[in-house]
């Protein structure tokens, strides 16, 4: 069953060559060539020759890796096209090294028929240049009440449900949710919140709230409605995925349902792996994203369970929003920050540099687990694989401003500010989707 769209672009020839090519599936890691041909991977191993009109690429000393998949972004499409539309979130995924996607159904109007999703997926085919696929709404307009049509959201292509944004608001409506999405054979991916205990929060509650005078938002927020939605999918052997995971008494919810074989996966956000709340003390909306930035402790847990896979995945949560809407007091701003283009380089300049993370586990975490969480073929730069690979200048030092960005918002913690490793090339379902090297 197709899960993605995109514009059909010339099939790939290219030959990528003495590039370090680090493939978590295989196993690979080591200088070789990579032979792409009509858009397929022909032959990875040392001194190949390229074919006749077969582009050559140097790629020494760079990264060739299985290109990434996104989980979790906005791509604002329908209704909010001054902020994203699938041409500029697409390019902003192949700016990133995504080849994969996948949009939460919170638009204009709300993502929650066959209909509205048959409209985005025919929008793809005209103007996405990496694949993307969609999420169906949970409930009728996200109002928390009467479930949409799951199965036929599931036939027309949807990869699950989420009402992503609010929190599915009665144990009721979990369970409900998790009973139909079993039948469409999709997961559920809750945005666990308890609105009671957020109402009105600006930032993580902790030391910085209570310094800066701002509304906190606790951990037990999130951690709470994990804690009930997992123990739901126990009950009723639901499919669920966690969205962006932020505090770590969650991460003890999670394993504690992994342990007893409930099939839960969840994911984690570059900016909650590396950033915590004392970055709010500027008060730039940048730093202002549901859930909150938290505490040291947190941020360590969260990157110690995406070493061990208790966190299956990286998300971005690619959230766009327009300068006037961001340009507010820190109190007025929309909750929210783009992360397709940064993703990579934010991570690998904080965890892999430093040691803290091994490389390999880190494309694992973007490409292949949440790959086969959407149910696609996992991305491997292998022969005989359909060419999904990105090829980075782990050494380039690069300047995020907004001409550097492929996307139409610039809502970034990273704005104006240099990160190491650059994505140079992504080839993209056979096709190039990004080239910074011609
Ligand atoms: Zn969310
Ligand atoms: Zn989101």
């Amino acid at each position: 069953m197709q899960r993605t769209w995109c514009r059909p672009l010339p099939a790939a020839d290219l030959l990528v060559q003495g590039g370090r090519v680090v493939d978590p599936g295989t196993g690979a890691d080591g200088v070789q060539d990579v032979l792409i041909t009509a858009g397929e991977i022909a032959k990875v191993g040392p001194g190949l020759v390229a074919p006749q009109r077969t582009r050559v690429v140097d790629a020494a000393g760079m990264l060739v890796l299985p290109g990434f998949v996104d989980l979790h972004a906005h791509f604002r499409a329908p209704g909010r096209e001054d902020e994203e539309d699938l041409g500029t979130a697409s390019a902003a995924a192949a700016a990133g090294g995504y080849v994969a996607a996948f949009g939460m159904p919170n638009t204009e109007p709300v993502t929650d028929s066959a209909g509205l999703l048959r409209g985005l997926i025919r929008q793809a085919e005209e103007d996405a240049v990496v694949p993307l696929g969609f999420y169906g709404a949970v409930t009728r307009g996200l109002g928390g009440d009467l479930l949409t049509e799951m199965g036929e959201l599931g036939e027309a292509g949807a990869v699950g449900f989420s009402d992503d944004g609010n929190a599915l608001p009665t144990a009721a409506i979990i369970r409900r949710a998790l009973q139909y999405a079993k039948v469409a054979d999709r997961l559920v991916a809750v945005h666990a919140e308890d609105p009671s205990l957020s109402l009105g929060g600006q930032m993580h509650e902790g030391a910085a709230s209570a310094r800066l005078g701002l509304t906190g938002i606790p951990s037990l927020c999130e951690s709470l409605d994990v804690f009930r939605t997992l123990d739901i999918a126990a009950y009723e052997d639901g499919r669920v995925h966690v969205c962006h995971v932020s505090a770590e008494q969650s991460l003890q919810a999670i394993a504690r349902a992994k342990e007893a074989g409930v099939r839960v996966t969840a994911e984690v956000t570059p900016h909650h792996l590396t950033l915590v709340d004392e970055r709010v003390a500027t008060f730039d909306p940048n730093f202002k994203m549901n859930p909150p930035l938290r505490a040291e402790r947190d941020r360590r847990a969260l990157v110690e369970a995406l070493k061990s896979g208790l966190v299956d995945c990286v998300a971005t949560d690619h959230a766009p929003h327009a300068p006037e809407a961001k340009d507010l007091p820190f109190e007025e701003a929309p909750f929210g920050v783009i992360g397709l283009e940064t993703a990579f380089s934010v991570l690998y300049g904080a965890l892999v540099v430093s040691g803290e993370v091994p490389l390999a586990t880190l494309i694992a975490r973007m490409s292949t687990t949440p790959a086969r969480i959407a149910g696609l073929e996992a991305p491997s730069v292998a022969a005989g694989a359909v060419a999904n690979v990105c090829v980075v200048d782990p050494l380039a030092v690069w300047t995020v401003a907004p001409d550097t960005l492929k996307s139409r918002s610039h809502n970034t913690p990273w704005l104006g500010q240099e990160l190491t490793a650059k994505v140079r090339l992504t080839v993209a379902a056979g096709r190039v989707a990004w080239d910074d090297l011609a």
